[in-house]
This record gives structure tokens, C-alpha cells and sequence, in this order.
């Protein structure tokens, strides 16, 4: 099972529940307007899920930017 560590909580999450977690199970999203912010971030990284599954993208290279995506670096 590949996955990454959630940007905000460093949860371990397969890729398949990323999106989920955003918007339900995050202890860092207390707000919904910070779950709305996340959501669409997690469109960004969606994007480049895709390259991960086309093999174009390793799954360390996924965490970069996913901790780039939500944290701003
Ligand atoms: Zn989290």
C-alpha cells in the first residue's frame, strides 16, 4: 500500500483516503472554511496523484508536493 503522511497531522494515509481525510477525519481542520481551502488544495495535489499512478511521479516526490500544496513551501 502506497501513501503519504498528511501535511497538516503527519497521519499516514493511503492514497485512495486523502481526500477523505481532508474533509472529515483531519484534527487540524477545525473550521469549515479551512476544510474548503483544503479541498481545493487537495485538487492541486490530485493532479499530481496522477502523475504518481502514471509512474511518473514517485511517492517521495508525491510528499514534497503535497507538503508544498497545503503547508505553502
Ligand atoms: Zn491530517
Amino acid at each position: 500500500m502506497t501513501g503519504i503522511k498528511c501535511p497538516h497531522c503527519r497521519s499516514s494515509l493511503a492514497l485512495d483516503r486523502i481526500g477523505v481525510h481532508f474533509q472529515k477525519f483531519c484534527p487540524a481542520m477545525q473550521t469549515s472554511s479551512a476544510r474548503e481551502a483544503s479541498v481545493k488544495k487537495f485538487n492541486q495535489l490530485y493532479t499530481h496523484m496522477q502523475s504518481h499512478g502514471r509512474g511518473e511521479m514517485t511517492i517521495e516526490e508525491l510528499q514534497v508536493e503535497a507538503d508544498r500544496i497545503f503547508l505553502g513551501r
